[in-house]
């Protein structure tokens, strides 16, 4: 790890994503904190535009800082979607500096906004472990606990009261047959009960007997 001098106000400490800058005496809003530097590449020299890493800076459309030397202390600070500090490029003189947008607190990680293109490059494929997002996910994390927990008892809910219908409907139908077989009961108490009526002994005998009278009459009223 590169040395740095006690007289400045920050230091390098672990960080969630590894390695990061803390500051280590208050740092007042608009200080320019530190410079990031390193070897300019001009891009349209080829051997400059084929160097390719996670520090290079743009300055214009020409100039980019390669800050993967060691000595810039600057390339320890992780980008943050909610940062406290932002880049100042100066493009005429070609350099870069690290500036506080917010009071900084002793112990308090220094961050900057990578910018769009290197959050696509570089972050978003991976999943950005600043502050900001790390707070997002947790909360979105237990928000979908939550509707998780709020599906499961919906669920319970209805399968209880299906199951309270279903007992319901058995029920009903246990008391049916219940009741089917009493009618059935009564039904066969009463045909014991008029028996005659339904064994052809009741009243057809007595109409046949009748209409044997009612022959013989007139026969006899014939035989007159
Ligand atoms: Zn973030």
């Amino acid at each position: 790890m590169p040395a740095i001098s006690s007289n400045k106000p920050y230091r390098i400490g672990r960080s969630r994503t590894g390695l990061g800058l803390f500051a280590t005496r208050p740092i007042k809003k608009g200080t320019r904190i530190i410079r990031y530097f390193g070897p300019l590449l001009d891009c349209n020299k080829e051997k400059d535009d084929a160097i390719e890493n996670k520090y290079l800076f743009s300055l214009t459309n020409r100039w980019t800082i390669d800050g993967s030397v060691r000595a810039n202390i600057a390339r320890y600070i992780n980008h943050s979607c909610r940062p406290n500090a932002e880049s100042d490029v100066k493009p005429i003189k070609r350099k870069v500096y690290i500036v506080a947008i917010k009071n900084i607190e002793p112990g308090e990680e220094i961050n900057y906004d990578y910018g769009t293109e290197y959050f696509k490059e570089y972050i978003k494929p991976i999943g950005c472990l600043c502050a900001a997002c790390v707070k997002k996910r947790k909360k979105l994390r237990a928000e979908a606990r939550a509707e998780k927990q709020r599906l499961k008892a919906r669920a319970e809910r209805k399968a209880k009261k299906q199951a309270e219908r279903l007992a319901q409907e058995k029920a009903k139908q246990a008391q049916k047959a219940k009741q089917d077989a009493q009618a059935k009961r009564k039904h066969a108490a009463r045909k014991q009960l008029h028996g005659g009526y339904l064994s052809g002994a009741g009243p057809h005998k007595v109409r046949a007997v009748q209409r044997d009278t009612a022959l013989r009459t007139r026969g006899g009223q014939a035989s007159v």
